[in-house]
């Protein structure tokens, strides 16, 4: 198995113009941005969203001018709005102190407005009211869909009919899932895509750790003497062991997998994505658009440009900021900010995931295949070293 680890030692040169500075332009002060929680009144609005809103906001992360607007069926004010918020924000969170004022400051910057998620006569309220804050600058729009899967399109529908912004951007950030299986996410997405063009969707992986895909790009490209050897003629196995003390949900709730559960939430997506960067032939360049093309295994013609010789500033740690790393739910909030794909997962390699696990997973239902259980703490079930067996290699 590759080792990882090494990846924290790569030393890549510090990108000027890191995320304190993206807002620092003097756009800044001509555009506004607003983001549009919808499903303002759920468990993962209140315990997860505004939150990170909130540190986002006291780290002067966001722009100048920003609006947060809660937008959920539940009838209340904005002062309500606030109040349910200001219930589990906190100035304990990090090395964060007496930040009663920021906390206020933020909650000023947000509102609510009540309506249904299929009702575009609704969403058009939201809209003036939107405009109303916006005072004729160059707006942009971020919808966060914190809503269940079955509102999902119809929210969507609404939002670009009768709230997307008319002179800036309009991105949409969805959460899982995506589908149950292939049939079902291709279905959504050709639902989705009627009203927003991929550019505009963000689908959030919670799994995805981008440091470590961070790490294992910077492993691969930045680092001469892999890349001649990173071939099959080298390389006999690879392994990806996923290990963890507990499973835990974004909200620190201990997680059962039933049933194939695991296979479908961290297999199919995490893992899967970490064996396509592994994978994968080089990129054009590091954008986001070319290393997800590199990824399922087209090859590009004439490719000539070597990345060891392009600004491959991947690792956060090395993107400047005094202030330290944002966590994980932080940098997507910003990654959709700025239009930064890289982390958010695109249609077509949603369909690639669907396509190589569907079958499978089909199959093991058919099969009634029980699942091999192992003690925690353990190196795992004793079934992969029988399967590694099989291919005449160890099992680390
Ligand atoms: P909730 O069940 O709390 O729903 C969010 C809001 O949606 C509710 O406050 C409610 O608002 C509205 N709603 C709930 N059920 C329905 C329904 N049947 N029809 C129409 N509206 C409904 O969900 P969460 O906040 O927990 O999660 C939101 C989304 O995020 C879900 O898709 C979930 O799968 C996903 N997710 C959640 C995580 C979490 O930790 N909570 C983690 C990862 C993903 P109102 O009645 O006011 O309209």
């Amino acid at each position: 198995p590759v080792d990882f680890s090494a990846a924290e030692h790569v030393e890549v040169p510090a990108k000027e113009g890191c995320f304190d500075h993206i807002f620092d332009t003097d756009e800044n002060s001509e555009s506004t941005l607003s983001i549009i929680v919808v499903g303002a009144s759920g468990d993962l609005a209140s315990t997860k969203i505004f939150h990170t809103l909130f540190a986002l906001f006291y780290e002067d992360r966001l722009p100048e001018n920003f609006t947060i607007f809660g937008y959920a069926r539940t009838v209340m004010t904005s002062e309500e709005l606030r109040n349910l918020i200001s219930r589990t924000l906190t100035c304990r969170i990090g090395q964060r102190e007496k930040c009663n004022d920021k906390i206020e400051r933020f909650l000023g910057r947000c509102f609510y407005h009540s309506g249904q998620y299929s009702s575009e006569e609704h969403f058009f309220e939201l809209d003036s009211k939107l405009k109303e804050k916006e005072v004729g600058r160059l707006s942009n729009r971020l919808f966060y869909l914190a809503i269940p899967p079955n509102v999902t399109v119809d929210a969507v529908r609404c939002a670009r009919r009768r709230a997307s912004s008319e002179n800036g951007w309009t991105r949409v950030i969805f959460e899982k899932p995506f589908g149950q299986d292939l049939e079902s996410s291709r279905e959504l997405t050709r639902d989705i895509k009627q009203y927003l063009s991929e550019d505009q969707i963000f689908r959030i992986d919670h799994h995805l750790n981008e440091e470590l895909v961070d790490n294992l790009l910077v492993l691969r490209f930045s680092n001469l003497v892999f890349e001649p050897l990173w071939l099959r003629n080298y390389i006999r196995n690879v392994q990806f062991i996923f290990s963890q003390d507990s499973r835990t949900d974004i909200q620190g709730r201990l997680v059962k997998f039933d049933d194939y559960g695991f296979i479908r939430d961290v297999t199919q997506n995490h893992l899967l994505q970490l064996l396509a960067l592994f994978a994968m032939e080089t990129p054009v360049s590091i954008d986001p658009e070319d290393i997800k093309n590199e990824k399922i295994n087209s090859k590009v013609p004439g490719l000539g440009l070597r990345l060891d010789q392009t600004d491959l500033t991947l690792l956060y740690k090395s993107r400047c900021t005094p202030r330290g790393i944002p966590d994980a739910y932080e940098r997507k909030l910003l990654d959709a900010i700025e239009g930064d794909r890289r982390s958010f997962i695109r249609s077509d390699e949603l369909d690639a995931a669907y396509e190589v696990f569907t079958p499978l997973l089909k199959e093991l239902e058919r099969k009634k295949v029980a699942q091999e259980l192992y003690s925690c703490g353990s190196t795992g079930p004793v079934g992969v070293h029988f399967l590694a067996a099989k291919h005449n290699v160890h099992y680390k």
